[in-house]
């Protein structure tokens, strides 16, 4: 079954541009960490052509050819795509849209560009649209953003609602569908959990996770303040969650180490191999941490980079010790959270209770909404206007997030996810045998997955190669975000948790296509 994957599969396109995936030379690059690890673009600011110029220039690899990141910005001859799912008629990039790619490398930070060149014009269901005809099969979800689908009419619905209202913005005066949200988000934690803080974005809810930690700790006692967290770990890009984070590189700005943020390995079961829990209490005193100073430990639930899962009984094991020592245990499931591994949130795959739970992305399917949701004790800490921002709660976004909330749960996306997840991971596993050679490792849980494209024979990662494959099923109508992870090899699968079977079944076997094309 595995196997039928990669070969058997009928190729659904017809050679109308002539071209393909495998050639283009591209430029070595170093290792770099991060979700979008972007490259300097070949030209200069004042030297970037005209878009006359652009749509003529042919399909150079040369060391001067153009870049988004990884990805050519020289428009490429690639073979007609038509299938229920997916439609490539055009050149890509879209010679029309490089100039809108220009003004953006020209007027934009570089880090903002990286992702392959498409111009989003809508998003529907698992799809993704610009405006030249073409529509690619959705893996990214916005980065695990549109759990119910792009543009889900309940999201749409209770938007537009609001907009007709002319309700916009309210900062933290109330409004009645911010009491519906933070009751909802209640009846669907754990019990005990019975207070939310609303915000908006990943990071901001980790910040705040950051702060509740070290003030509950600071109030045990005045050492209480480490706060524990894990390598490899992402948890966003501001001074707190950068400082929690894993990355090595990606902290390097901060200028130094604070030895109140402390990392110990992940059992990942890949790059550390010994996953017992001893590995945790070990590492706290090679590090010189006293158990009673950790006012917390933080973890994505589950690691970004693979997606890579606690073994149970290490998260169970984690709990007690959290419990025994006087810690609080924080869970960041931004990215985990909403359906996304076939359970509403990924720590129920463990049998364990957070104090604390950071959210975001997909909670409202689409606008910015993040939260903490947590014990009293904990999120009580601050009196009247001492922990609030200005778009907390926002409207649009939480009436967002009351639509998507109402579509997962009331169309089971979420066991919709688990019965689809055993699907994808034969998917990926089938991808893993065929290239193993390129490939340190596959994941897949619920309608999560990842590629760890490496050098072959080694575990180094090979964030060029990934690219590659990426690009190559970008061409064919097939949408993932740039690779992630440290050393930025890994391809991550996130496709909406609507897509329907015969999507997710056709864009796995696009995907090795992808492969055989780059490797074959
Ligand atoms: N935590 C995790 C686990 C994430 O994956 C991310 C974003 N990828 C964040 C926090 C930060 O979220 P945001 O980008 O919304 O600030």
């Amino acid at each position: 079954m595995a196997e039928s994957m990669s070969n058997d599969r009928p190729s659904a396109e017809s050679a109308a541009f002539g071209g393909s995936c495998a050639g283009g030379a591209r430029r070595p690059s170093g290792a770099e960490e991060g979700e979008a690890a972007a490259r300097r673009p070949a030209w200069g600011r004042s030297s970037s052509p005209t878009s006359k110029e652009t749509q003529s220039l042919s399909n150079s690899c040369s060391g001067s050819e153009r870049k988004y990141g990884r990805f050519t910005l020289e428009p490429h001859s690639v073979p007609r795509v038509e299938t229920p799912h997916r439609r490539i008629v055009t050149p890509l990039p879209v010679p029309e849209s490089v100039p809108v790619f220009e003004k953006l490398l020209q007027y934009e930070p570089l880090s903002m560009s990286g992702q392959p060149p498409v111009l989003w014009d809508h998003a529907e269901g698992a799809y993704v649209f610009d405006r030249f005809g073409n529509k690619w099969i959705d893996w990214s979800s916005c980065v695990l953003v549109a759990n119910a689908g792009h543009s889900h009419p309940r999201v749409l619905e209770k938007v537009r609602e609001l907009l007709d209202r002319k309700q916009l913005a309210t900062y933290v005066f109330a409004h009645e569908e911010r009491a519906h949200l933070v009751e909802r988000l209640v009846s669907i934690a754990p019990r005990g959990l019975d207070r939310v803080f609303l915000l908006t974005t990943g990071s901001e809810a980790v910040e705040n996770v950051i702060k509740l930690l070290r003030t509950w700790g600071l109030r045990q006692s005045p050492d209480r303040k480490v706060i524990v967290s894990f390598s490899g770990g992402f948890h966003g890009r501001t001074l707190g969650a950068q400082l929690a984070g894993g990355i090595p590189p990606l902290k390097a700005w901060i200028g130094g180490e604070d030895p109140t943020f402390v990392q110990v390995p992940f059992p990942d079961g890949y790059l550390q191999t010994d996953v017992s829990f001893g590995v945790f209490e070990r590492s706290l005193r090679d590090l010189g941490v006293a158990p009673r100073t950790v006012a917390g430990v933080l973890s994505e639930t589950y690691l970004g980079i693979g997606p890579d899962f606690f073994p149970a009984e290490y998260a169970q094991e984690l709990r007690k010790w959290c419990d025994v020592n006087g810690a609080l245990l924080a869970f960041d499931e931004v990215q985990s959270g909403f359906g996304r591994t076939g359970r509403l949130f990924a720590f129920e795959h463990y049998g364990v209770i957070p104090d604390l739970i950071a959210c975001g992305k997909g909670i409202s399917s689409s606008l910015p909404l993040a939260c903490v949701i947590g014990r009293s004790d904990v999120l009580s800490a601050y009196p009247p206007g001492s922990m609030t921002s200005t778009h907390s709660g926002s409207p649009l976004a939480v009436a967002a997030a009351l639509g998507s909330l109402g579509a997962i749960l009331g169309e089971r996306l979420t066991e919709r996810a688990a019965r689809l997840g055993p699907r994808l991971e034969q998917g990926v596993a089938s991808v893993e045998w065929r290239w193993r050679k390129w490939i340190g490792c596959t994941r897949a849980r619920g309608l999560v997955g990842g590629i760890r494209v490496v050098k072959p024979g080694t575990l180094e990662p090979d964030p060029e190669l990934a690219a590659r494959v990426i690009e190559c099923a970008f061409r064919k109508g097939l949408l993932c975000f740039a690779p992630v992870g440290l050393g930025g090899g890994c391809i991550k699968i996130a496709p909406p948790l609507t897509i329907p079977e015969d999507a997710l079944d056709e864009s796995l076997a696009v995907l090795q296509e992808a492969f055989q094309e780059v490797l074959g």
